[in-house]
């Protein structure tokens, strides 16, 4: 069986001719690279080993494929650039499309929790190092002032502190 071999930055991939030649009758990339070199030689890539088998499985099953934590957007401009059919693409483009939705949905309903030392509510998502605006001191009722800064702006910003 006539194997041609890729690398992946370095990370060897053995596959047989035969199988990229039958994937899709378009002419993409690996399809034209076998075709062409025929010497036998290793092939360097440079591109990731994770996209590369995800390409090729996704080809293999004609299905989308997405190995261990591979990014769709430096999938989907590898895709592009291989030639690949058009419906893997969309594929993409519709898995991108479905996650960004999930996300944003995710923070819309996501529990709101109220500080207990700004009494403001907050979300786990959005509470960072100066969301809290406060006063190191609590207020003097009798002078009406804050007695750490003589202030009515707050003094110190922090991390929204929520109960349990
Ligand atoms: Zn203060
Ligand atoms: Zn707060």
């Amino acid at each position: 069986m006539e194997t041609v071999t890729l690398l992946c930055r370095g990370v060897k991939l053995v596959l047989p001719i035969k199988e990229i030649e039958s994937f899709t009758d378009q002419a993409w990339f690996l399809k034209l690279l076998v075709q062409y070199e025929d010497d036998g030689k290793p092939i360097e890539l440079c591109e990731d080993i994770n996209i590369v088998l995800s390409i090729i499985e996704t080809l293999k099953y004609h299905k989308l494929i997405l190995y261990n934590s591979i990014s769709l957007e430096h999938m989907y401009m590898l895709c592009d650039k291989w030639c690949v059919p058009e419906w893997i693409l969309e594929e993409i483009t519709s898995r991108i499309e479905s996650y960004s939705k999930t996300e944003t949905e995710k923070i819309k309903n996501e529990k709101i929790y109220k500080c207990s030392v700004c009494y403001t509510g907050y979300k786990h998502s959005e509470n960072t190092s100066t969301s809290c605006k406060r006063h190191l001191y609590s207020m003097d009722t009798h002078a009406n002032i804050f007695a750490c800064c003589n202030n009515q702006e707050p003094c110190i910003n922090g991390y929204h502190i929520g109960k349990g």
